[in-house]
This record gives structure tokens, sequence and C-alpha cells, in this order.
């Protein structure tokens, strides 16, 4: 969970939340669902509860990651051998152990993709 929280982008506007992963394989990103800013658009119109806004920005964007790690895990595996983090289309279902594809091609070991 820290290690998909360290893992994550920050991908967020001034009017929603947004994290992306890499897949440290096969570097194709991934992105979180956007949650929208509970003041998105407001923010202009009140210059002086910006400093309030701000303070609600950070919130709500904390918030906003701790879901975008919980829905990555559904997404990423960790690879044992290499402590890589890949997607699940790199992350083989082998006999012994699930590793990545690129360990279980240099230990050639068979698996299939979580999704093929
Ligand atoms: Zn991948
Ligand atoms: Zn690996």
């Amino acid at each position: 969970m820290n290690l998909l929280i360290d893992h994550l982008e920050d991908c967020s506007t001034p009017n929603y939340f947004s994290f992306a992963i890499r897949c440290e394989v096969c570097g194709e990103f991934w992105y979180s669902n956007s949650i929208p800013f509970s003041k998105a658009g407001q923010v202009t119109d009140y210059v002086d509860k910006k400093e309030l806004y701000d303070v609600l920005y950070q919130k709500e964007k904390q918030r906003a990651q701790l879901a975008a790690a919980k829905e990555a895990r559904e997404h990423f595996s960790q690879c044992p051998i290499c402590r890589r983090l890949v997607c699940d289309s790199c992350f083989l279902i082998c006999d012994e152990m699930d590793m990545c594809k690129e360990c279980a091609t240099r230990m050639k070991e068979a698996g299939e993709p979580v999704i093929p």
C-alpha cells in the first residue's frame, strides 16, 4: 500500500484529482479515476476564501490519493524477485512463485499473465 502511494504520480489539476502509475516493465501508464474537487470552478468567485479552499484542496487530494492507491492495488503487483511494481499484463502467475515477465524470462519460468 505504501509502495503504491510512493509510486503515484500526481496528475491533479485545480479542478480534479488524478494520479498515475507507470509499470516498470512495459512503461505503460495507468490512471486512477479522477475525482472532482468539491469547490471546482468556485475558487475564482471567492477570492477571500482562497486560503480556506487551498486547505480543503489539500485535504481532498490526500483522500483521493488513498483512493487511487487502493484502486491501483487491483491493477499492479510487486514482483517478489526484482521488487518492481508491474502491471497485470506484465505479472505472471507461475507454478512456484508469481513474478514479473522479465524475471520469468531470465529464470526460464513459464507462466500466464494476470491479464493476457
Ligand atoms: Zn506492464
Ligand atoms: Zn521481476
